[in-house]
């Protein structure tokens, strides 16, 4: 149950009501990108973790929201006292207006990392299994694990695209298909081609889940005529990349209702305002998306440029973040830029030579360059004498 349902459902008792919207299951620990930051950072032996240096390893926007969200969020702020439904419906109304599906098919929560979690716990079981790529985002790894579902882990072909037809044949029994599209960490892009090829040609058990958390930095095409049509998508969208609101909260789920309904069976906390009325005014702002996507990309392909011209190694990504392979275990790269205040990214246990890179502001780029050319240079012999790496599970902190 939840407040989309009670502007039409004037049969549902008061009682009834309550007891479903209190019928929530036993969830687990719901991740973010900054949990795994956050233990990463732990795993490089970093001596403190905050806010000070340049942190180029989350994935986040230092642009943060637009002139016009922060205007709306200093705006409604003396209304904090208020749970504000209106601003709920509204918010709902205008994402599925813009999406082209009606508001029973999109569900606002705060972030993407909630419907991603409840997603996954949703459709994979000990007998439904969990299919994704290898490296990708980790947070539905972890929901599946406590799913107790099996989990099958299939390499990013030879363009780092998805293999949709190796994923499609991981299992016959397969509950939910992740793709990430464009892919985290490596900001590559799966053809629409190749998701409508899965899509018809997935097990029938199956939900696939296409998280789009980066769309709006890369040239993908939206897999979001799935949803119109009907099929067994869901489509994930968060307001924590191009629109900088990390921190402030906001996300969608865009689905069939039925299977949004099956996410709400695991909860959904009330949204903050702050959170519902700067995306609205992100929503409104027209040109928000096309410059906040120039200018990131022009970052982006200067630091590529300077990569190239050092003669590094990286993955070429349409998104906020990529890889570069350091040709020595990650983490000490990273340890050692540290100790500048530059934080990098994580690596992924499959190419623990790789460290991942967010794309940052250009005077932030500059301080990585420096600091990044400094690590590299430093002679193997001294990595001997850095602290040992701490280990733990993925380095997941929970
Ligand atoms: N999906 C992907 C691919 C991500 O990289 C992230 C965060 O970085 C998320 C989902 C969750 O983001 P949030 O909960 O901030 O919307």
């Amino acid at each position: 149950m939840h407040l989309n349902d009670l502007s039409s459902c004037s049969s549902f008792t008061r009682r009834s009501f309550l007891r479903s919207a209190s019928a929530v299951l036993a969830v687990g620990p719901i991740l973010t990108e900054a949990h795994f930051a956050r233990a990463a950072a732990l795993d490089a032996a970093v001596p403190e973790f905050s806010m000070k240096g340049i942190h180029l390893d989350a994935n986040e926007n230092p642009l943060g929201p637009s002139e016009a969200a922060r205007k709306a969020i200093a705006d409604i702020i003396p209304n904090g006292g208020r749970y504000a439904p209106p601003l709920y419906f509204d918010l709902m109304k205008l994402y599925a207006e813009q999406m082209g599906v009606p508001v029973d098919h999109v569900q606002v929560y705060d972030g993407s990392s909630a419907p991603l979690h409840f997603t996954v716990l949703s459709f994979t079981s000990p007998t439904r299994s969990f299919v994704c790529a290898n490296p990708t985002y980790e947070a539905g790894q972890r929901a599946a694990e406590i799913a107790k579902a099996p989990i099958h882990a299939v390499s990013l072909a030879k363009d780092y695209s998805h293999d949709v037809r190796v994923m499609a044949k991981a299992d016959p029994n397969a509950g939910l298909i992740y793709i990430c599209n464009p892919n985290n960490p490596t900001g590559t892009i799966t053809s629409k081609e190749d998701i409508d090829w899965l899509v018809a040609n997935k097990p029938a058990s199956a939900v696939i889940l296409v998280d789009e958390a980066y769309i709006h930095l890369s040239d993908a095409t939206s897999a979001i005529d799935h949803v119109k049509a009907g099929k067994d998508v869901v489509i994930l969208r968060t307001f924590s990349k191009i629109y900088g609101m990390a921190g402030i909260r906001c996300g969608f789920a865009i689905g069939r209702p039925d299977l949004l309904k099956k996410l709400m069976d695991y909860g959904n906390s009330p949204m903050p305002i702050t959170g519902m009325i700067a995306a609205q005014a992100s929503l409104m702002d027209s040109d928000l998306v096309t410059a906040r996507k120039k200018l990131i990309a022009d970052t982006r392909n200067d630091a590529f440029a300077w990569l190239r011209a050092n003669n590094y190694s990286f993955i070429p990504s349409q998104t906020n973040c990529f890889m570069i392979d350091v040709k020595r275990p990650g983490p000490q790269i990273r340890n050692l830029m540290a100790q500048d205040g530059v934080h990098i990214g994580r690596s992924w246990p499959i190419w623990p030579n790789y460290v991942r890179v967010t794309v940052g502001l250009p005077s932030e780029m500059q301080a990585f360059k420096t600091s990044f050319k400094k690590a590299m240079d430093t002679p193997a012999a001294a990595f001997n004498e850095m602290p040992p790496l701490r280990s733990r599970r993925d380095g997941v902190v929970v």
